[in-house]
């Protein structure tokens, strides 16, 4: 037992550490538990009472310990390759965070926050408490939308000096609806190099579930706020033949799934991922055209982080009559092979439909003959 007669926050963060130390690993009741012990011993005896200063320091040093014990514990694959990881001077390291799961941060990126002499933030408090809540220190530099550039002179200055920077946006990857890709593109032009920690993204992580099998996506972000803007890019997305992944703000996700379903027809499946990762994660599939009515009945279900995706345009089976007026002059030029290649850019319908009916047309011809 370990007689910790400092306030209480600190005795429960002692006393949690101390359990999960024993609980997690035998082992380390052996040598590592007499070290975190000795540590404890002489943080209490040396520091009685701590400042609040003290109090910070000492609970982010436990929380660190207690994170190395983490590390130790893991198989041995995982610890070779986090200790073989290298990061390298004057380089730019673009981090991933998560999307509402702190445990969704990978280690990777646990390892190169609290290895780079500075973050550059979107946000600086917003990334200031995820260090803390990770037990990190570093300075941060404020890089949003509206600084960009000159921020990104700042952090040149540091990565020519030989300086590690991380850039990490409010949550989830940078440069995907978020701020960096300026960055990334000045440091680049100044000749040195960024490197991605990758990690989540709400997007990725919405069509991860969304179970359509189509070979192609496209991330259209967010939306005009703007009727007519809206109305204009949903026009143009609607002949693609890729899901299309779009995000949207709570207060806006009734009216672009209206106006979705009136561009795009309402037969197209759609799936609303919302909150993922969260406590209320929630991903409903349903046609575009139900999709209005399944909001409205619950207003909880509006409410959060929202990704649509939506099922691309559908290959419609061509008219044959459409195939034979294009295939039949390609045919006389052309060896069958490329009639069928251009006939299928031509028409947009599948190869194989395109190669059968040209094979007939060919067949047909020969018999005529
Ligand atoms: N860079 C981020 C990424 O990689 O996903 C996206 C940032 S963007 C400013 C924020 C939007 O992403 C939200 O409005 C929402 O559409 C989507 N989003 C972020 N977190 C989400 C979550 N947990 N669940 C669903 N959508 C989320």
């Amino acid at each position: 037992s370990v007689d910790v007669t400092l306030n209480t926050s600190i005795t429960t963060t002692v006393l949690n550490s101390v359990t999960y130390v024993t609980d997690n690993n035998a082992q380390l009741i052996g040598n590592n538990f007499n070290t975190f012990l000795k540590m404890l011993t002489t943080e209490l005896t040396h520091q009685n009472p701590m400042s609040p200063m003290d109090t910070q320091e000492f609970t982010s040093q436990l929380v660190q310990f207690s994170e190395v014990e983490q590390l130790m514990n893991m198989s041995g694959n995982i610890r070779q390759s986090l200790q073989a990881q290298q990061f390298a001077a004057g380089a730019l390291y673009v981090v991933a965070t998560p999307i509402g799961n702190l445990a969704d941060l990978s280690l990777r990126a646990l390892k190169v926050l609290g290895s780079i002499d500075a973050v550059a933030a979107e946000d600086t408090r917003h990334t200031g408490a995820l260090l803390d809540r990770l037990g990190l220190r570093a300075p941060l530099i404020a890089c949003h939308e509206h600084n960009e550039r000159e921020a990104a002179q700042q952090v040149i200055a540091r990565l020519a000096a030989g300086e590690r920077v991380a850039y990490v946006s409010d949550a989830g990857t940078p440069g995907i609806s978020d701020p960096g890709a300026r960055l990334v593109d000045a440091v680049r032009a100044a000749g040195l190099p960024a490197v991605p920690i990758p990690g989540a993204s709400a997007a990725i992580s919405a069509l991860s579930v969304a179970g359509f099998d189509e070979p192609s996506f496209h991330f259209a972000g967010f939306l005009s706020p703007k009727q007519q803007a809206r109305a204009d890019a949903i026009t143009l997305l609607a002949p693609l033949r890729a899901t299309l992944v779009f995000y949207e703000a709570p207060h806006r996700i009734v009216d672009t799934v209206r106006a979705l379903a009136d561009g795009l027809g309402g037969e197209r499946r759609l799936v609303i991922a919302r909150e993922l990762t969260k406590l209320h994660e929630q991903v409903h599939a349903c046609a575009l055209g139900a999709a209005v009515a399944w909001l409205e009945a619950d207003a909880n279900r509006q409410r959060g982080e929202f990704v649509l995706v939506v099922q691309g345009c559908a290959q419609t089976a061509p008219d044959d009559a459409e195939l034979d007026r294009v295939l039949a002059p390609l045919g006389r030029e052309l060896p069958l092979k490329q009639a069928v290649t251009l006939a299928v850019e031509i028409c947009g319908a599948a190869r194989n439909t395109v190669y059968a009916r040209a094979l007939a047309l060919k067949q047909a011809g020969e018999a005529g003959a």
